[in-house]
Parts: structure tokens; sequence; C-alpha cells
């Protein structure tokens, strides 16, 4: 059997089992069920390593050669979400098709998760060991708010644990960014957005349909959405970080775009509007997005709410503050005469160097087992769990070594997720190179 073939069994395997993390609460049962796969599927971490559960996340220490130094993270997580609609196959039947493992967590976050184990414990059952310690983590709630990873991170911080590098989920490897681009990139999220969700409540006298006042609270807040939607609330930017990876794509782009890029500080407002047009991901990258998410009002279609309230999830930019983020909505919703409540406010997250000796060990391990793929720093839009560990590190990188292309992208958290098997073994290999830089 093709070492890509038991990678996609094994694979299919983990898939198999339901671990969806709901917003309600955890599933210990399944969480447990799926640990218990992990001892028999992965027995050199769980009998050399030192494992720490918390809550059904783990934290796992492989002592290496060299105490004294700094250790290195590799961290994913086992949680998924939910897998609604209609699928081509059962989402937790792991079905190998079409060269292709396909089911929820096919590509966020089992491969990595698996590749992680895989590697990691190959390497250590053939007598290998990094020269730092190797710590894994693996959360079992990032899709639900990240309590494991933020009390793994406290656990760490108080214990005085730093870190060279963590290396967490990420943006992936793709082709042909926008129109005008040609070549493979290999996008290394050196950070994340800060992500606030909001509650805006609107208040009123209530009473009953027939006799209707005019500005109910529905009404004001459809007139505050409709302010935020119709107007460019938030001013856009290219920071450092887009700078560095519009001027390494540059190169591989042709016409106004390659001009553009080629001179990014002459011509920041023309770039803005061009990647408004090319590419809405970058476009996001630029600017606080505010996506209103969810609503109420009363309770019967023939009752005038005292209070209405709707649900935005906000992501800051870097080149203003979260503050100014915040202060600017608010600002709109009093205007309408809408209160803001801050339910969860965003870390901000540092910026790893790409010119470190750290964010080079992975462009290495990129540059050796994807030849010809260009490495590129980027701004992540999504939220992972590794912004909690800001505390015992300043060099994290958010990465997934996977060839991606956009409509796959788009099944993460969609319909039909699935990841190439010829995927799996290129996965481990990056791995490798990574734990032998360790
Ligand atoms: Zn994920």
């Amino acid at each position: 059997m093709d070492r890509k073939d038991i990678y996609a069994e094994e694979l299919s395997a983990l898939i198999q089992y339901n671990t969806v993390s709901p917003c309600c609460e955890l599933d210990m049962d399944r969480i447990d069920a799926f640990h218990i796969k992990l001892r028999e599927m992965f027995p050199n971490i769980f009998k050399l390593g030192d494992v720490k559960e918390f809550d059904g996340s783990y934290l796992i220490r492989i002592a290496g050669k060299d105490s004294a130094m700094l250790p290195c993270m590799l961290m994913s997580h086992h949680d998924v979400v939910e897998a609604l609609g209609n699928w081509k196959y059962p989402p937790f039947s792991g079905t190998i098709a079409d060269g292709r493992v396909w089911g929820r967590g096919a590509i966020d976050n089992k491969a990595m998760f698996w590749a992680i184990m895989r590697t990691v414990d190959d390497y250590i059952a053939q007598g290998n060991r990094t020269d730092a310690d190797l710590y894994i983590v693996t959360t079992c709630n990032e899709e639900n708010q990240g309590g494991g990873s933020v009390a793994i991170a406290e656990y760490l911080k108080n214990n005085g644990i730093r870190f060279r590098f963590i290396l967490d989920e990420g943006s992936m490897i793709v082709r042909d960014l926008m129109p005008c681009m040609t070549g493979l990139f290999a996008m290394i999220g050196v950070t994340e957005k800060s992500i606030c969700d909001l509650k805006f409540i609107a208040r009123g006298a209530g009473g009953h349909a027939s006799v209707p006042p005019k500005n109910n609270p529905l009404a004001r807040l459809a007139a505050f959405i409709n302010e935020v939607e119709t107007n460019d609330i938030y001013s856009s930017y290219i920071t450092d970080t887009e700078s560095e990876m519009l001027r390494r794509m540059a190169p591989y782009m042709t016409g106004k775009m390659k001009d553009l890029c080629q001179n990014i500080s002459g011509f920041q407002d023309e770039l803005i509007k061009e990647l408004d047009i090319n590419n809405a991901s970058f476009a996001a990258m630029t600017r606080t997005t505010i996506a209103f998410t969810m609503a109420n009002g009363s309770n019967a279609s023939n009752v005038i709410p005292t209070e209405a309230y709707v649900i935005a999830n906000m992501r800051c930019a870097k080149h203003i503050s979260i503050d100014e983020s915040l202060d600017t909505i608010a600002g709109i919703a009093r205007k309408h005469d809408v209160d803001m409540e801050v339910l969860n406010r965003g870390i901000d997250n540092a910026v790893t160097d790409y010119h470190s000796p750290e964010f080079k060990l992975i462009e290495n391990a990129v540059n050796k087992v994807f030849p010809g793929v260009i490495t590129v720093p980027v701004l992540l839009n999504g939220g992972t769990d590794s912004r909690n560990f800001s505390c015992v590190c300043s060099n994290i990188m958010r990465f997934t070594a996977i060839v991606a292309t956009p409509e796959q992208e788009r099944t993460e958290h969609g319909i039909d997720e699935f990841i190439e098997i010829d995927s799996l073994p290129l996965l481990y290999d990056f791995i490798k190179e990574v734990l032998m830089s360790i």
C-alpha cells in the first residue's frame, strides 16, 4: 500500500469521529471516544510525552536533547464545525473517493492535526529527538471561543514557559490569486485581525402592531445597519505586512497591479481600489470589517418589540486601535438611538517579524517540500487559537501546508469539505522538515 493511501485511511478514521464543537456545551463522551482512538493511533507520543489535559484539549511535551534551548510548539485543533446541508458523501463517513478524503474537518483542521501527530509519532518511534523541547497543543473547542487554548496559554504563562516559535493552522498554498497573477503562493500568517462580537440594542415603548408608532426599535436598527452597509465607515490602509505580501507577489503579476505593487507607498489609494475589484480577501485585510450575523425582535408578529437587537462580528484592521474601531461604530449606533454592548473584545495580536530566523525556518521547509512555491507573509482575516499565545511567544506563524483551490477553501465550514490524498504526504514531509530544524 502506498503511504498516501495509508495516510488517507488514518485521516478518514479521524473524520469518522464526530467532534463537533457546538455553541452550547461540548459532548465530552464524543471527545473521550476520539481521545481513545488517538492513544491507539499515536502510541509513541502518549508513551514518551508528558501529557496534560485541559477539559479535552491537550498540551503534550516531548523532551528534546537540550533543555536549555527555547522550546517550539506545533498547534492544531481536533474539533470541527457543524455539517449542515446536503453533502455528496455523509460528512462523518470519511469517504475515500475520487482521489480525495471527504468529510467535515478534512481541511479544518483534522488534516494538520493528523499530520502533526503522525509525523511526530513516527519521528520519535525511529529514535529521533528534536534538539529543543517540542510541545504539541491540540484543542477541542477552537471553533467555539477557544477555551482550551486560553487555559493552556495561561498555564504556560504562569509556569514561565516561553517559545521560540509556534506553528498553528492558517492560510494555505494557493494559486493565481488574482486575474493578473500566475504562480503558487504559500501564505504564511504572521498575525491575525482582532475579532470583537458586538450587540446593538434598540429600546422602545412597544405596543400593538395595529397602531404602529414610527421609529420602533427594529426600524432604528434597520436604519443603523443600512448606514453601516452603505458607507465606507472605516479607513483603508496597506500596512507593512500587506506591503511585503504584495511586493513579493509583484514579479508574478502583469499590468497595472504589477506597477502599483512595485511602488506601494506612492499609490496606496489606487492600489486599495484595485484590491477591491480583484480580491475581496486582500481588500478586507486593509480595513476593519463588520458583518451583521444575528437578530431578534418581539416574539409575535403583532407585537412591537420593547427591545430588539442585532449581533455583529467585527474584525479590526491593524492601522487603527481596537478602541478606535469600536468608537466609530458606537458613534453611528448612537445617532440611531441604539446602544452598543461589547460581548467579546478581541486580543491585539502582535505581528511576527518576517525577517526573523523563525519565519525563515518555515520558509525553508516550504521551499524543500514545495519547490517553486513563493512564500509571502500575510495577515489572517480569520481567527486561530494561537492568538491566545502572544503572552508566551513573539514568533507565531499560522500556516497549513496544503495546496488548495479557492473552491476547496470555501468548503471549509461549508458543504463537501475534502482534501486531495496527494496532499497528505506533502503535509507530512513539511512537518518533518520543521521538526528537523527544532
Ligand atoms: Zn480551524
